[in-house]
């Protein structure tokens, strides 16, 4: 079963004896035309038409009437619990199965996360067991929601949509208005997905977006703030830009800012990869098909997009049968040049969120944290 899946892989991108990455970029269009562009005309760095323009087409895509470009999908966190009023020493309820950027960000507003399980369909913050943490373990105190343990204030939510797959967002968008706290999307993989056609990252306050290298599109390093709040939208645009008052001259600055700005040059291959984004979800979701066609009937299980919603698949995984079987697997490919991985340690388990609150018990995150491995990815390009 397991040369299976690995002669499927070179078979599919037509390589029979290189190593095969999980996930590469393609730049098939007119990145060069474009990051030439800016050399050209000296403006690579934070001033530029390529910036405005990649957060009108983000805007455009996702129909979010605010989007402002960062530097990184960790900026764009870390701003956006800022701009949520997420204060030291507070809560924020998240997953721990996700990339560490998540935990961090939390972590540099001074608060610390507190960790609800995740479904094991979509992988992503379970809208269950995120309800039956607020009904029985918190407290409403004049208008806000206080963690009954710690007493300690529960100011937002951030889920993360995992490799892709939605989350059950529109009952996390309930709960989160039922008790006052901010939701905040960690969208960085889920850029194109889709829960019951409405775009992953634009369900709550705020929304963040990676173009990290390895994500489905890429600026070389980059990262958007998507908001339909218009006193928010402007407050993250002055804050990102170093709190600087407009004036053509004087330097005058009226808040404690951050240089987040995202660089023109990284915003003109960002546009360049906006044009191809339809085609490379296009292309993604026939490689899910092709692997979920080959392990159907077999013991590995295809993690599927979720019900109702419409995966960009932004990494491809299986689930094996357990701990053993999963790491003999990665042993196989790993062996034979085919990359695959398992999923990120979970966070809990790391020294610096061990001792942090669990919102719930996380069997679901063990179990598939145990049995979980990522299968190369990338957007296979055709010639025709
Ligand atoms: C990639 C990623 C980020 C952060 O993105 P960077 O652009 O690398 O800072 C945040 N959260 C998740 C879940 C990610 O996968």
């Amino acid at each position: 079963m397991f040369e299976k899946v690995i002669s499927f892989v070179r078979e599919y991108y037509e390589e029979p004896n290189n190593f095969i990455p999980l996930h590469e970029p393609r730049f098939v269009g007119n990145e060069r035309a474009y990051v030439l562009d800016t050399i050209e005309s000296t403006f690579v760095s934070s001033v530029g038409k390529y910036v405005d323009r990649f957060e009108e087409m983000i805007k455009e895509y996702t129909g979010a009437k605010y989007a402002i470009a960062t530097t990184n999908g960790t900026t764009a966190l870390h701003m956006s619990l800022l701009v949520a009023g997420v204060k030291r020493d507070d809560l924020v309820i998240t997953q721990s199965l996700t990339f560490i950027a998540t935990c961090n960000a939390i972590s540099y507003v001074g608060a610390n996360p507190i960790f609800v399980d995740v479904d094991l369909d979509s992988l992503g913050l379970s809208s269950f067991h995120l309800q039956e943490f607020l009904k029985t373990k918190t407290i409403m105190r004049n208008g806000e929601c206080f963690h009954k343990e710690s007493g300690k204030r529960i100011s937002a939510c951030v889920p993360m949509h995992t490799f892709g797959h939605p989350v059950k967002i529109d009952e996390i968008v309930k709960l989160c208005e039922q008790y006052k706290i901010a939701l905040i999307e960690d969208a960085a993989e889920s850029l194109g997905s889709k829960y019951k056609g409405k775009e992953c990252g634009t369900f709550g306050l705020l929304g963040t977006y990676s173009f990290n290298g390895n994500k489905t599109i890429t600026s070389g390093g980059g990262g958007m703030i998507v908001t339909n709040d218009e006193k928010i939208g402007k407050l993250v645009k002055h804050l990102t830009t170093q709190a600087k008052v407009p004036h053509p001259w004087h330097f005058v600055h009226d808040h404690i800012g951050y240089n987040y700005r995202l660089p023109n040059i990284n915003a003109a291959l960002a546009c360049a990869q906006m044009e191809q984004l339809d085609r490379f979800i296009l292309e993604k979701r026939k490689l899910a098909a092709a692997y979920r066609g080959l392990l159907q009937d077999t013991s590995i299980r295809f993690v599927e997009e979720p019900e109702a919603s419409q995966s960009n698949y932004w990494l491809n995984a299986i689930l094996l049968q357990n701990l053993p079987e999963r790491d003999a697997f990665l042993e196989f490919s790993n062996a034979r040049n085919v990359m695959s991985r398992p999923a990120w340690t979970l966070m809990h388990k790391l020294s610096m969120f061990a001792d942090c609150h669990k919102g719930s018990d996380l069997v679901n995150s063990e179990f598939i944290a145990d049995r979980l491995v990522n299968l190369p990815s990338s957007v296979k390009i055709n010639n025709n």
